[in-house]
């Protein structure tokens, strides 16, 4: 297809900016199309942890088969978790990235039990969680509750702050020249001979290759070329604590709730951990009173001195979430050309590694990892 661009990124959260940057540095030429503002849904909006570890509540609920298939995911996460270690520099600005150990804290045996079985399965896929017991759990964190039995410590978790990250990450690709088009809603794309046609609301591109980083949305981009994917939307909603002196250097979960907690570098105390949001009628979100509350009563039951301090703010965002937590990324196997940059529900963490491995396949590189066993569509 002459004219027109070699890919055409739907969607500028994270992952489309950073695959975006990534292709325009590897000397393709790219156009990015946004809906709204860059960064404007989950990308802007997440909680800024640096998840590794398997997540307790889903092992709790799901269980070890659910957990074993999921594992290969781990060693994507953790190269990922490497290259936000190089991002500040990479960007040339400071996103707070800090990976100052992950806990969960357990506090009960039952709880402690099964943290110990999500541990042998993250040690399978080269993740260490140390298992602490109550002395050794309050040696490491203090100001964790003393009613806690003990917990497990995954060294290399962490934060990053994502207002500063998907800015910076606009700005590094724009400077790598990608054309970047806000306030355009891909409405249609048509596979035509040596590549696509994208209508838009501000025109019709061309481009050899599209690549879906729609987020909680890919599903209706997938759809336009007659493809099915299971991603969904899920309303979540975070909550963050006036400033206060350095307390928590490391991101909390709890074994007895579903938490996130961290502290971020101007002291506000960042309190989520996939609790639901409330939906309007007309599709809006807002802030849901019982998720408020069951949210702060865990994260106060794990660290005390939360009850004391002031929330200050919450807020609501769509999660881009697959129902077995399985990312989908790769090239649509029936729609050559066609790719998908999908990590759900920690795609923030997972953000510089699907960016990295979806620019290798488009640009038709040898990927950096193997997919087989993370992607669905390695399967
Ligand atoms: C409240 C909340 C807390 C979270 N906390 C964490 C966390 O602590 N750690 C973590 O790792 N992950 C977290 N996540 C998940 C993480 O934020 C997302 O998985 C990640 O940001 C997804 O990035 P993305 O770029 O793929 O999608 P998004 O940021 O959702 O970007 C997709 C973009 O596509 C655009 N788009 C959609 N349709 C169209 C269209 N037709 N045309 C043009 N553009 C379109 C949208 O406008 C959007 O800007 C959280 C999510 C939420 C909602």
């Amino acid at each position: 297809m002459a004219g027109g661009f070699d890919v055409v990124v739907i969607g500028g959260g994270i992952t489309g900016l950073m695959t975006a940057w990534n292709l325009a540095d590897g000397g393709a030429r790219v156009a990015l199309v946004e809906a709204g503002d860059l960064g404007a849904e989950a990308s802007g909006a997440n909680a800024g942890s640096l998840h590794l570890q398997i997540q307790y509540p889903e092992f709790a609920l799901y269980g070890e088969d659910w957990a074993r298939a999921y594992g290969p995911c781990l060693g994507f996460l953790k190269a990922s978790l490497d290259l936000w270690q190089a991002l500040s520099e990479r960007v040339g600005e400071d996103l707070d990235v800090k990976l100052g150990g992950g806990i969960i804290v357990a506090q009960n045996d039952e709880q402690m039990r099964l943290i110990a079985r999500k541990a042998r399965i993250e040690a399978a896929h080269g993740v260490e969680t140390t298992l602490l017991d109550g002395g050794q759990l309050r040696a490491l964190a203090p100001y964790l509750t003393n009613t806690a039995v003990g917990g497990g410590f995954c060294a290399l978790e962490g934060k990053a702050n994502p207002l500063r990250a998907t800015p910076a990450v606009a700005l590094a690709a724009q400077r790598a020249g990608v054309t970047i088009m806000r306030k355009t809603t891909v409405t249609g794309i048509s596979a035509e001979t040596g590549g696509f046609q994208i209508a838009t609301s501000n025109g019709l591109l061309e481009a050899q290759r599209v690549v879906n980083a729609a987020g909680a949305r890919a599903g209706e981009i997938a759809a336009m070329l007659g493809v099915a994917i299971e991603i969904d939307g899920f309303p979540l909603q975070v909550t963050v604590t006036e400033p206060v002196a350095p307390l928590i250097p490391h991101l909390v979960y709890s074994a007895a709730g579903k938490l996130s907690l961290k502290q971020a570098a101007n002291g506000g105390c960042i309190i989520g951990g996939g609790w639901p949001a409330a939906l309007r009628a007309n599709g809006t979100l807002f802030i849901d009173p019982a998720s408020l509350t069951g949210n702060m009563g865990v994260a106060a039951g794990v660290v005390p001195k939360l009850g004391q301090m002031r929330a200050i703010r919450s807020w609501t965002a769509w999660v881009n979430g697959t129902p077995d937590w399985r990312p989908i990324l790769g090239e649509v196997p029936n729609r050559p050309g066609f790719f998908l940059a999908l990590f759900p529900w920690v795609g923030f963490s997972a953000a510089p590694m699907t960016a990295k491995v979806i620019a290798e396949l488009v640009l038709g590189r040898r990927p950096s990892t193997d997919l087989k066993g993370v992607s669905v569509l390695a399967d």
